[in-house]
């Protein structure tokens, strides 16, 4: 275990805010986990996980506690049953579930971050999300010290959610995560999206590389590299809609999306509305085509974006009455 002191949260955040961590433990096998632990409780510190930092929001003041830094490799592929560390990166996992012909992922391809915490808000894009193939995890629990498998009814799954994120926040260490792929494709009709750039493109590749190839180029119209500009992607969760609260929406002209799982307004499509779209609120860039994102252009501190953040929501509140959530952690 790599123990560092005074590290700045920008740093290890793709947001790049935030003050210093006072600790870093950086552990890189699963018997680091009680020594990391055993040190915070020994000194009452407050704890923070960190993967890639690609959903999670340093503030100003930094985080008087210690982050537990996720470094946990190794990958076993058992004919489509990929049980895979935590600390390996996601997407270099996507891309070889492609080349095998596994599908399953193959929607979540270029989403940052690490293994372990695609789990937490159950990541998903493009009609696919991690819950439809997560079979089991290895845990770490912090409140007992035991190491445990979990189910993936133990994680009660839905939009970008599950236990890790809602009433377990902060009490299991998710050590590796088990997916059951399989040999195939994804049925059609596909995300709305990606049926557009098919036809556009006439592609008839439709393999789970064909579908990473489209999903990558969409993302890369749409979406801030992390490297090149700092996001946390999505700042805000979507907005789902009761049956009721969908009709309603859609006799007032809102476009509503009526999917699998549930009825959702895009809250990019709020923010727009509200004439956000390609602005700069203090230092915060509202993302010109997809307007969930907001991009650190100069920001400068968690305050700033703090303002950014009220003044998107207040303003959608007061046009639309809905409310915005926000998607990235707090590290607090
Ligand atoms: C440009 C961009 C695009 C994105 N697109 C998408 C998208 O399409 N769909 C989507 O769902 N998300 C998306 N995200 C969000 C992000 O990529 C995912 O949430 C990703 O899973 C974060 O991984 P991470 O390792 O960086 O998480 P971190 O930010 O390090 O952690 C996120 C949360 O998980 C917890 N955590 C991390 N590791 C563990 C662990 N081992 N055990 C328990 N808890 C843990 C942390 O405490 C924190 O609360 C995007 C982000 C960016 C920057």
């Amino acid at each position: 275990m790599k123990i560092y002191d005074n590290v700045p949260l920008a740093n290890l955040t793709t947001m790049r805010l935030g003050g210093p961590a006072r600790y870093v433990l950086e552990v890189e096998k699963p018997t680091d986990l009680p020594d990391a632990y055993g040190f915070a409780n020994a000194y009452h510190y407050p704890t923070f996980i960190l993967g890639g930092g690609a959903n999670s929001i340093g503030h100003d003041e930094g985080f008087n506690g210690v982050i537990i830094l996720n470094r946990l490799r190794g990958f076993n592929d058992e004919n489509g049953k990929l049980t895979i560390m935590a600390g390996e990166d996601w997407d270099p996992i996507v891309e070889y579930a492609c080349s095998k012909g596994y599908t399953g992922i193959e929607a979540l391809s270029k989403i940052p971050g690490l293994t372990g915490a695609a789990p937490v808000q159950n990541i998903g894009a493009y009609g696919q999300d991690i819950s439809q193939t997560f079979l089991e995890a290895e845990v770490y629990d912090i409140a007992t010290g035991e190491f445990k498998i979990m189910s993936k009814d133990d994680f009660n799954f839905s939009y970008r959610k599950s236990i890790l994120n809602t009433n377990e926040r902060g009490r299991y260490f998710v050590v590796s995560v088990t997916l059951q792929l399989e040999q195939g494709q994804m049925s059609r009709p596909f995300y709305n999206s990606v049926e557009k750039y098919i036809s556009e493109h006439n592609i008839t590749d439709f393999s789970p590389a064909g579908i990473r190839q489209i999903v990558s180029a969409i993302r890369a119209d749409k979406l801030p590299d992390p490297r090149e500009k700092a996001s946390s992607g999505s700042f805000f969760k979507n907005v789902y809609l009761t049956n009721e609260e969908a009709e309603e929406a859609e006799s007032k002209g809102y476009p509503v999306h009526r999917g699998k799982d549930g009825n959702k307004i895009n809250s990019g499509w709020l923010i727009e509305k509200c004439g956000f779209s390609d602005k700069l609120l203090y230092g915060m860039r509202v993302n010109p085509k997809a307007a969930l994102v907001l991009i650190n252009e100069s920001a400068g501190s968690y305050t700033n974006l703090a303002k950014a953040r009220s003044e998107i929501i207040g303003t959608v509140y007061d046009k639309f009455g809905y409310w915005l959530e926000q998607e990235p952690m707090e590290i607090a």
